[in-house]
């Protein structure tokens, strides 16, 4: 044997464990990143929920933003600085400011998950859902499309917290704000005549409103 050929035995020898430490190492990085990546990629019943409930929407991924009506955490129905706030319908937004003015009476803040976005960031929602619920038909039951949601021109609001919905619930009606399906608790849109005559029977979900069948 040469001297050559001797060192190659030898770094072969002394390289093999090193060799299958690194594929043990990478092995173990790439199941931490296959881990990673599923739990933050794949959205959550709760994210794609955040499209039209209480949650958040302030997870602005693509090119959606605050110009679109993306919100960030803490929003009041008072802080018209958001286009989701300002670009509400003007006399939806008095209401929710008569009775968010109440509600603080009582202790309790009015919180703006989401309220007018663009046809943009309502694209974006409903292809999220699509993803998330495998049809269109299972997301249409909590995603609308540019033409029918309520939220595109202005007409709806997603309040949160909790407390909020349930102060809505109980006094929504003396200022005309009425919850409409009833899998969105969060959900409200003006109903003037509920004043004098209360809110309207709720549907159980979207594809039962008349609204969507377009
Ligand atoms: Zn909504």
């Amino acid at each position: 044997m040469c001297p050559a050929a001797a060192a190659r035995t030898t770094i072969r020898r002394t390289r093999r464990p090193t060799a299958v430490g690194l594929v043990l190492v990478t092995a173990a990085i790439i199941g931490t990143l296959v881990h990673q990546s599923a739990s933050s990629s794949a959205p959550s019943f709760g994210d794609i929920l955040g499209g039209d409930r209480g949650g958040t929407t302030s997870e602005v991924d693509g090119a959606v933003t605050e110009v679109d009506g993306a919100l960030p955490d803490g929003v009041t129905v008072f802080d018209d600085e958001h286009p989701a706030v300002a670009n509400l319908d003007p006399d939806l937004l008095e209401a929710l400011r008569e009775a968010a003015t109440d509600a603080g009476d009582d202790g309790i803040e009015l919180y703006v998950n989401s309220g007018w976005r663009s046809p943009d960031y309502q694209n974006q929602l409903l292809r999220e859902a699509v993803a998330e619920y495998g049809s269109e038909e299972e997301a249409a039951r909590w995603v609308a499309t540019v033409d029918t949601s309520p939220h595109v021109p202005g007409n709806a609001v997603d309040i949160g917290s909790f407390d909020a919905t349930a102060w809505l619930s109980a006094h929504g009606a003396e200022y005309g704000l009425c919850q409409v399906y009833v899998n969105e608790s969060w959900h409200y849109e003006l109903r003037p005549a509920a004043i004098d005559r209360g809110c309207p029977p709720l549907y159980e979900d979207p594809t039962q409103d008349p609204r969507m069948q377009q």
